[in-house]
C-alpha cells in the first residue's frame, strides 16, 4: 500500500502542477480577451417544431486565444466562473447578443418576432449589477426585452432561492422571458418550478439523445412533456440529431428544437445567408 502511494504522489503531482499553471494561464489570458478582442458568439438557431419557422437563435460564447485557436465554452468558462471575470464576460454577451438581434430585426423586418436566447451564469444572474446590465442593454441597443430569453439552469434557483427569486421576479415583471436550461439533470422538479413564474423549459439534450436507444429514454420525454403541457409550460428540446428524435418529438407536440439535425451554431455571417434566404428548416 505504501509503495501504492508513494506511485501515485510521483505520477499525479507533475499533472496537476501542469493542469493548474495551464489554468493559471487562460485565466490571465481571458482577463484581457474582451479587450482584445478575441470573444465571439456563433448562433444556432431554434425552430417551432409544428411549423417548422425560424423562432430564435441561442447565442453560443467561442473565445479565438491566441496560442489555442477557438475555444468552446467547456475550456474557459469555469475558470471565469471562479471570480467575477464571469460578470465582465456575461456582460460582454448580453451587449453582444442582443446588438446582434437589434440589428437582424432592422434588416428583416419581417422578422421582427425573433428572439433570442442568452446563457446566464448562475454567479452572474444574482450579482447586484445584474438587473442594472440588461436596463443598460436594452436602454444601448433599444432591444425590447420581450425578445430577450435568459437561460438559467435549475441549479441558480435550488442554491440560491431567496435572492433568485427575487430576481426571477423583478426579471419577469420587466418583461424578461426565463427558461429552465439543462432540465433534468439538476436536482429539482417542475413541482418546484410551481414555486417561479417559468415561460419554458429546454430537456437537456442527454434525454432527447436516449430517444430510440431503447424505452426508457422515450418514456422520459413523453412524462416530462406531458407534465409541461399540463402546468402550461412549453419545451425546447436541444441536441436534436436524428431525424428519429425529431420525428417523435414532433408526435409529442414538444413545441420547440434545437440541434444539429436543425442546424449547427452558425457565425453571425450564416445566420445573414439564412435569414436572406428566407427558407424554413
Ligand atoms: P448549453 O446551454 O446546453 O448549450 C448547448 C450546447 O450544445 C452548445 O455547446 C451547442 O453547441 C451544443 N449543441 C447544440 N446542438 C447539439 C446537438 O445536436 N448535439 C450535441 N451533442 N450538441 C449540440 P457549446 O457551444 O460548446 O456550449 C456549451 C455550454 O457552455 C452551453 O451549454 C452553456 O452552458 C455554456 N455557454 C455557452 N455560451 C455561454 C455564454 O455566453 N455564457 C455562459 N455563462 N455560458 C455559456
Ligand atoms: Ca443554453
Ligand atoms: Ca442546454
Ligand atoms: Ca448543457
Amino acid at each position: 500500500a505504501k509503495m501504492l502511494g508513494k506511485a501515485r504522489f510521483v505520477v499525479f503531482t507533475p499533472n496537476l502542477r501542469t493542469e493548474a499553471i495551464s489554468r493559471l494561464d487562460l485565466e490571465a489570458q481571458l482577463q484581457h480577451a474582451i479587450e482584445r478582442d478575441e470573444l465571439f458568439l456563433n448562433y444556432q438557431p431554434i425552430y417551432s417544431l409544428s411549423s417548422n419557422d425560424l423562432v430564435g437563435f441561442e447565442a453560443l460564447l467561442r473565445w479565438n486565444n491566441p496560442g489555442r485557436g477557438v475555444l468552446l465554452p467547456a475550456d474557459f468558462i469555469s475558470i471565469a466562473e471562479e471570480s467575477d471575470l464571469i460578470v465582465k464576460i456575461g456582460e460582454w454577451v448580453l451587449l453582444e447578443a442582443c446588438r446582434q438581434l437589434k440589428q437582424w430585426q432592422k434588416n428583416y423586418p419581417d422578422r421582427e418576432e425573433l428572439c433570442i436566447n442568452i446563457n446566464i451564469s448562475g454567479r452572474h444572474f444574482i450579482h447586484p449589477d445584474f438587473i442594472h446590465c440588461l436596463e443598460t442593454t436594452t436602454t444601448v441597443t433599444g432591444l425590447k426585452p420581450k425578445y430577450i430569453h435568459l437561460e438559467i439552469t435549475e441549479t441558480v434557483l435550488v442554491e440560491n432561492r431567496e435572492k433568485a427569486r427575487i430576481v426571477f421576479t423583478t426579471l419577469n415583471n420587466m418583461g424578461y422571458e426565463i427558461q429552465i436550461d439543462d432540465f433534468g439533470t439538476g436536482y429539482s422538479s417542475l413541482g418546484y418550478l410551481l414555486n417561479f413564474h417559468v415561460d419554458m423549459i429546454k430537456i437537456d439534450k442527454s434525454f432527447i439523445q436516449s430517444i430510440g436507444k431503447g424505452e426508457n429514454g422515450d418514456h422520459l420525454v413523453k412524462t416530462i412533456v406531458n407534465m409541461a403541457q399540463e402546468l402550461g409550460i412549453d419545451i425546447i428540446a436541444e441536441g436534436i440529431e436524428t431525424e428519429r428524435q425529431l420525428k417523435d418529438l414532433k408526435s409529442m407536440a414538444c413545441k420547440y428544437g434545437q440541434g444539429y439535425l436543425l442546424s449547427y451554431p452558425l457565425a453571425s455571417s450564416g445566420i445573414d445567408d439564412l435569414l436572406q434566404s428566407g427558407k424554413k428548416r
